[in-house]
């Protein structure tokens, strides 16, 4: 299985409109982060969790041509507003595209794209075209075991997904101990850490630091991370096991 972060930003992405900090302003690539979303590359099938708000420039960026399926995290637009981008998907696989997610995220996805889920007019269709699935449990995509991670993200239940021995979790806030039964055993772990202060709906690094070393993934990759953090800096901070995800990064597990 390969993993490519598409992004690892938070919802502002870095650099920030208006900002001239130093990561801001940093030569360093690695500190340039579009919204967070990950490709997961299994048996030739591109499998995308979330269509985040730059998915045209990073499927351009990292040459990415297909899309199978997508997950969502859930509804906010740093995740979802790259959702029209996958008409072009449609386009090159001539079919629609299934799309996951809990009950709310399907809902206020129909909601903020009506559009696209009111009857096609017969000419000029030009709107993505989605099959929603609402996740009720574990599934399967092309054969690739898909358990549901129920977090929180503040006070909204949102999901993080574990596809076989890799699990994906950002915009978290707490998890359950219930849900910490399926992220055992890990090979790789990637952990939304927002920044260095407390967030009320964010893990920031300290506390991600410590469910990582509860849940002792083998490798672990944070995401989701604000201007706070200079990826050279931090990442001397670091356990050995645990590093910081950058835009175009590659692995395999
Ligand atoms: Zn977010
Ligand atoms: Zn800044
Ligand atoms: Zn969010």
């Amino acid at each position: 299985m390969r993993l490519l972060f598409m992004g690892t930003g938070t919802s502002h992405g870095v650099p920030m409109i208006g900002c001239s900090c130093p990561v801001c302003t940093s030569p360093d690539p690695r500190n340039r982060r579009t919204r967070s979303s990950l490709l997961v590359t299994y048996r030739d099938k591109n499998i995308l969790i979330d269509t985040a708000t730059e998915l045209r420039l990073q499927a351009l960026a990292a040459n990415v041509t297909r899309v199978d399926a997508v997950l969502y995290t859930h509804f906010h637009a740093d995740h979802v507003f790259g959702f029209d981008d996958l008409r072009r998907f449609n386009q090159l696989q001539g079919a629609a595209i299934p799309v996951y997610g809990n009950v709310g995220t399907i809902a206020e996805l129909k909601e903020c794209f009506a559009y696209v889920f009111r009857g096609c007019p017969p000419k000029g269709c030009s709107k993505p075209r989605v099959i929603p699935r609402v996740i009720t449990g574990p599934f399967q995509l092309f054969g690739l075991p898909i358990q549901p991670i129920e977090v929180y993200h503040g006070e909204l239940p949102i999901l993080g997904y574990r596809l076989a021995d890799v699990a994906y979790i950002t915009d978290c806030s707490s998890i359950p101990p219930s849900q910490k039964e399926f992220l055992h055993d890990l090979d790789v772990l990637i952990l939304g850490a927002l920044r260095y202060e407390p967030h009320p709906t964010h893990f920031n690094l300290a506390q991600a630091l410590q469910v990582i070393e509860e849940l002792n993934p083998r490798r672990a990759w944070l995401t989701h991370m604000t201007h706070a953090f200079d990826h050279a800096q931090v990442e001397k901070e670091l356990p050995g096991n645990v590093r910081l995800a950058y835009d175009g990064l590659t692995i395999e597990a």
